[in-house]
């Protein structure tokens, strides 16, 4: 590897984001990524299941204002909002149109209430603090704000935060996946794969000094793109040590967990859901483990099942059989027998992000009290020599393969600043 104008670490959305930009300038730019493939968080597995399957980043939220929505015009970009519809059980039948008039009052009120709330709470109030409660399907709205949506408790994320980062529609989905977006994006950029950088030095006056087992790249300047959990857990030396309010950001914006399966269905059974519906059930708390589900997307033959917050990281831990047993019973309470007639458990595909190391959990929140967190992350350090990007950095679309986009874009910006 020669030396770049610009070192990229890592190549999910937001190094895949600062690459082009840098080569648009017309300078050098080398990326090292450390698995065998680009795309980060966002990946889809076209084989298992018999037709592409995103394990990662799923939709493109917000697509009026997302830099990836012009990017993905010739890949038959799909409204799913224009077809959404749901089901939902509650005691193992479904919610008649009244209870579900009431559940959807419920939801309307959250977002309110929780807006009302901004004007007095308190600098470190999170967003359980104010959210209804006591109502027949409050907790069911919790859960879905908590658990699924921000994939973390609710008790767990600064409010602040938590309603500054709220993502509305058009939602797209891609029939390719959004891991078949990115890896199109990044074909033909200098990509190092299985590159793990180990250490980075970025005190010397002429530039930055990547280490690792691919051996030694020297730049102008870096940019790194790796999950704050990677980071906060020491996943690349820095030398000299980082400023703290740069290292504390690592730690108050930890991932939270959301777990998909795919479970394919065994013959010509589709449980009478049409495709796209989701199905979910009523919870009695926030807390409680239950896993939602689209079903046949694109009229595919699999399910798509969710399972968010501490729940996936203790059925991650579990491994994968315990995940899909949990499908199933999820799916009886809804269909009882005629669930494992409908669907194969062999052959279920389940995300694993937990204990990949080169993610660590699957997208940020902010701790309560520390919203500011993603400014201090995303500032760069000695005029833009070492500029931290990705979905963790974004004030308003953070956690979004979008939001990781417009940071490497700002932070090419930044390094190429030093060279001017
Ligand atoms: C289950 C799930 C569902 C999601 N759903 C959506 C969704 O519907 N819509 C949406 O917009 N977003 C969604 N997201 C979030 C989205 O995937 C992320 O916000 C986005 O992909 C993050 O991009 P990034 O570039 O910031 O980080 P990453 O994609 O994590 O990229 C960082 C890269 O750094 C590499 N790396 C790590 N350590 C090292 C090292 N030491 N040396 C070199 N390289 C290293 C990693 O391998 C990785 O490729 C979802 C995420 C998950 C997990």
């Amino acid at each position: 590897m020669s030396s770049p104008d610009i070192l990229v670490v890592g190549a999910g959305a937001a190094g895949i984001a600062a690459a082009r930009a840098v080569l648009r300038a017309g300078r050098t730019v080398q990326v090292l990524e450390a698995r065998e493939r680009p795309g980060g968080r966002a990946w889809t597995d076209s084989t298992t299941l018999g037709a592409p399957f995103d394990l990662g980043a799923t939709w493109l939220h917000q697509a009026g204002e997302n830099p990836l929505t012009p990017l993905a015009a010739g890949l038959e970009p799909f409204d799913h909002d224009a077809v959404r519809r749901h089901v939902c059980f509650l005691d193992g039948r479904l919610a008649t149109e009244a209870e579900m008039a009431d559940y959807d009052t419920a939801y309307a009120a959250f977002h309110p209430r929780l807006q009302a709330a901004l004007a007095t709470a308190p600098r470190d109030a999170s967003a359980a603090d104010d959210a209804p409660r006591g109502g027949f399907w409050d907790a069911t709205v919790a859960h879905w704000e908590g658990p699924v949506i921000a994939a973390a408790p609710l008790a767990a994320m600064d409010l602040r935060d938590f309603m500054a980062t709220q993502l509305g529609g058009p939602n797209l989905l891609l029939p390719g996946g959004i891991g078949g977006l990115l890896a199109g994006l990044a074909a033909g950029l200098p990509i190092a794969c299985g590159a793990v950088v180990e250490r980075l030095r970025w005190g010397e006056a002429e530039g930055v000094v990547a280490e690792g087992g691919f051996g030694r790249v020297a730049a102008r300047a870096a940019i790194v793109t790796l999950p704050t959990a990677v980071l906060a857990a020491g996943g690349v030396r820095f030398d000299p040590a980082l400023p703290p309010a740069t290292e504390q950001a690592f730690h108050d914006l930890p991932l939270g967990l959301l777990t998909k399966l795919g479970l394919r269905a065994a013959g010509d059974d589709r449980l009478n859901l049409g495709p796209f519906t989701g199905l979910e059930r009523r919870v009695s708390r926030e807390d409680e483990t239950a896993m939602t589900f689209i079903a046949w997307p694109f009229g595919r033959d699999h399910l798509m099942g969710f399972l968010g917050g501490e729940a996936a990281w203790a059925l991650e831990r579990e491994g994968e059989a315990a995940l899909t047993d949990f499908a199933f019973a999820e799916l009886r309470r809804a269909y009882g027998g005629r669930a494992d007639r409908a669907l194969r458990r062999a052959g279920a595909l389940a995300s694993r992000w937990g204990g990949d190391p080169f993610a660590r959990g699957a997208y940020s929140h902010a701790r309560p009290g520390r919203a500011g967190a993603r400014l201090d992350l995303a500032a760069p350090l000695a005029g833009g020599r070492l500029c931290f990007a990705g979905e963790a950095c974004h004030p308003r679309f953070a956690g979004t393969v979008g939001g990781a986009w417009v940071t490497g874009e700002a932070a090419a910006r930044a390094a190429l600043a030093t060279q001017s």
